[in-house]
């Protein structure tokens, strides 16, 4: 494991990042780590240089999901200051909590050991030329949130949710904590996960799992962009649990709604 602990910050953060993109949920398991990776490879596809940074401390599922499950960050020295190098796939570069710390010690990770190694994610790696670089926060508002915005200028926050009236709420704290005066980091879109379901053999239905619209009149009542409904749809799963994002497999239309995003975002 790279020893990240002793690096000390250097010189301006993120410089040559174009846009810092917070993603967001108020409540876990809604599809945040999903959007990040699909729209970082939607991105990518429209021609953009994207960096993914996954600060999940409580469930990192970037190396899942892009399949560098044991991938280890190099890291190199520049101008005599330890520098962390991104791991680099599908032409995306990521960084990971989970590339430092096994899953089950998870745990000792929570707090300021983990803020710790969020600065150094971003003021001690060397990101180079990117137009965007897609940060995956925990579920909810806390440690981790306050310390990216006090590092780095985050250019706004994209909030992931489910149309069901639980992860509303959580997702409405998360959009109050954004634009405190305090954080002022803008709201640059709500996107709706799980929106409904449609089985191969009814074309033409749509079922509304987890409610219908909530996202959407959400996002009206709170005067955000909407910028995104995303079906429950099996390949999206399994893009995730087998490291391949839906949005890389040719010809499945499921990656089309994470594009639609992308174009939303550029
Ligand atoms: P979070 O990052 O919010 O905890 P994840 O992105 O890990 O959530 O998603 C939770 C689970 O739901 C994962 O197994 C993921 O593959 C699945 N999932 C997310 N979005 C969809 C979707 N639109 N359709 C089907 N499965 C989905």
């Amino acid at each position: 494991t790279a020893d990240v602990t002793s690096i000390q910050p250097k010189g301006p953060v993120l410089s040559g990042v174009k846009n810092v993109i917070a993603i967001s949920s108020g409540k876990g398991g809604v599809g945040k780590s999903t959007v990040t990776a699909n729209l970082a490879l939607a991105l990518s596809e429209a021609g953009a240089k994207v960096g993914v940074l996954d600060a999940d401390i409580y469930g990192p599922s970037v190396p899942t999901m892009f399949n560098c499950e044991n991938a280890q960050p190099g890291v190199t020295s520049v101008n005599g200051k330890n520098t962390i190098i991104p791991i680099e796939q599908y032409g995306i570069k990521l960084l990971s909590i989970g590339f430092l710390a096994p899953p089950q010690d998870a745990v000792v990770w929570r707090g300021p050991m983990a803020s710790s190694a969020l600065r150094q994610f971003i003021t001690d790696t060397d990101w180079g030329e990117l137009d965007y670089l897609l940060i995956d926060l925990p579920p909810g508002t806390g440690d981790i949130h306050l310390s990216l915005v006090q590092t780095a200028s985050v250019t706004g926050a994209v909030v992931v949710t489910t149309p069901q009236k639980v992860a509303l709420s959580d997702a409405m704290k998360g959009m109050n904590m954004f634009t405190s005066k305090s954080v002022n980091v803008p709201i640059l879109g709500l996107v709706e996960n799980m929106a409904y379901f449609t089985p191969a053999e009814l074309p033409e239905n749509k079922y509304y799992i987890f409610g219908q619209d909530g996202g959407k009149n959400m996002a009206r009542r709170y005067e955000v962009p909407f910028i995104g409904e995303i079906p429950i749809v099996q390949s999206i799963r399994e893009g995730g649990d087998c490291g391949v994002p839906v949005v890389m497999e040719d010809g499945n239309p499921a990656g089309d709604a994470f594009r639609e995003i992308a174009k939303e975002l550029a």
